[in-house]
C-alpha cells in the first residue's frame, strides 16, 4: 500500500471550514523508539530493513512536518538530542524531554540511550511559563513511567494553556498500575492548572485550560480510561469527535503483529478541557486497507502507533460553559 493519506475532518456539528487562525493544532505520536523496534519489539511482518533509522527518520519527520502542530507530543523517543531537538529547533520549536528512568532501550546493545517523552512548541505562537518534569507514583513508590506539564502563554492573547504529555505502563495485567498513575498524573495536574499567577485581560479566573496527550496504553474500557473522563478536570477525548455519534473512540490507534499474535487497540488519546476548549477537526484514521496485511510499522507508516492531530479553540465568552 502506498503512505496512507489521511483527511482533516470537520465533526458533523460543525460547517467545514478552514483552519482557524486562533485554532492550535495538537499531535500527539508514539514514534517507536529506534532500540525497541529493531531490538525487542519483535514486529515479525515488519522488514528489519524497513526499521533502518536512517530512512524511517525521514518519515516521522514527513509525518509531522506534513501537518505543522503548533504542539507536539511525542513517546518513545531515543533520538532526542541527536535528530528531534537539533531538527525542530531549526523549524522554529521549543523542545523538552523526559528520560524513563529505566528505559527498556538501554537493554538493547548498541542502543542510542534510553527513550522518553518529548514536548515541542511553536516558539512564534507560545512563551512558556513553567514546566514540570513528573516520574509518575504508584502508592508513593516512584515507577519507570513520566509525564511533562508546561503551561504555555499565548503570545497573542496572553491565554495560557497546560499541555502534559505521557507514556503509561504497557502489558496486559498492568491495569491496576496504570490506573494508579493516572491517578497520580491527574492529582499533578489539578495543582498545577489550579495555581493562579496574573492572568490576562481576556483569560477569566478559573483553572487554566489544559491538553493532555499521551500512550496510554490502555482500552477505553479501562479503569484509567474512566478515571481521565470523569475527573474533577473536566476532560473529555478529543478523538470520539471522530465518531458518527461523537460519544465513539476509534476502533484502533495501534495495529501491529508479534510472535504472539495480532493486536489492534486503542491505545492514545488527546484529552482537553471540555468546557474551555473545542475540537475544531480532526485528523482521520486510516482504514485497515491503507495499514496493509503486515500491519504497523511497514515501509510505508515508521511507527506500530499512528499520529493523533486535532485543531483545538478556545471557546469564547458567550459559548464558554463555565
Ligand atoms: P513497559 O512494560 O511499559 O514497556 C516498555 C516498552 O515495551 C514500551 O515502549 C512498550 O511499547 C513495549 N512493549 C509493550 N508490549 C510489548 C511486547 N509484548 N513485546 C515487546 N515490547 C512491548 O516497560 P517498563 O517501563 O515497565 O520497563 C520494563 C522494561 O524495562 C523491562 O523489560 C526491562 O527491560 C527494563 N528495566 C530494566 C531495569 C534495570 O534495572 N536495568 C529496571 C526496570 C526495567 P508500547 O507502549 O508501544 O506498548
Ligand atoms: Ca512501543
Amino acid at each position: 500500500p502506498a503512505r496512507p493519506h489521511r483527511n482533516l475532518v470537520y465533526p458533523s456539528s460543525m460547517a467545514p471550514r478552514h483552519k482557524q487562525n486562533s485554532s492550535i493544532r495538537i499531535m500527539q505520536w508514539n514514534i517507536l523508539a529506534q532500540a525497541l523496534g529493531e531490538g525487542k519489539d519483535g514486529f515479525i511482518r515488519c522488514p528489519l530493513d524497513a526499521l533502518n533509522w536512517e530512512e524511517r527518520k525521514y518519515l516521522i519527520l514527513e509525518e509531522i512536518l506534513t501537518h505543522s502542530p503548533d504542539i507536539l507530543c511525542l513517546q518513545e523517543v531515543d533520538h532526542y538530542y541527536d535528530t528531534f531537538q537539533p531538527i525542530m529547533a531549526s523549524l522554529g520549536y521549543q523542545g523538552s524531554f523526559l528520560a524513563k528512568p529505566w528505559s527498556p532501550c538501554l537493554d538493547v546493545e548498541q542502543n542510542n540511550g534510553p527513550d522518553g517523552c518529548a514536548l515541542f512548541y511553536r516558539r512564534s505562537r507560545f512563551s512558556l511559563q513553567a514546566t514540570a518534569h513528573l516520574r509518575l507514583s504508584a502508592m508513593m513508590l516512584p515507577t519507570n513511567q513520566v509525564a511533562i506539564v508546561q503551561t504555555l502563554s499565548c503570545r497573542a492573547t496572553g491565554r495560557r494553556l497546560c499541555v502534559a504529555v505521557t507514556h503509561l505502563k504497557a502489558r496486559s495485567g498492568w491495569e491496576r498500575l496504570r490506573s494508579v498513575q493516572g491517578a497520580d498524573l491527574l492529582q499533578s495536574l489539578r495543582s498545577i492548572t489550579s495555581q493562579g499567577g496574573p492572568s490576562s485581560p481576556e483569560e477569566g479566573a478559573g483553572p487554566v485550560p489544559l491538553v493532555v496527550c499521551g500512550d496510554f496504553n490502555a482500552e477505553p474500557s479501562e479503569d484509567v480510561y474512566r478515571r481521565f473522563s470523569s475527573s474533577t478536570l473536566r476532560l473529555d477525548s478529543a478523538y470520539k469527535m471522530l465518531s458518527s455519534d461523537g460519544q465513539t473512540e476509534p476502533a484502533y490507534t495501534s495495529w501491529k503483529i508479534r510472535p504472539s499474535g495480532e493486536s489492534c487497540s486503542t491505545l492514545d488519546y488527546i484529552w482537553y478541557t471540555h468546557d474551555a476548549l473545542s475540537v475544531d477537526c480532526l485528523l482521520d484514521i486510516p482504514t485497515e486497507e491503507q495499514i496493509g496485511p503486515d500491519r504497523l510499522p511497514s515501509y510505508h507508516y515508521p511507527s506500530d502507533h499512528l499520529s493523533l492531530l486535532c485543531d483545538l479553540s478556545f471557546r469564547e465568552g458567550p459559548h464558554m460553559l463555565m
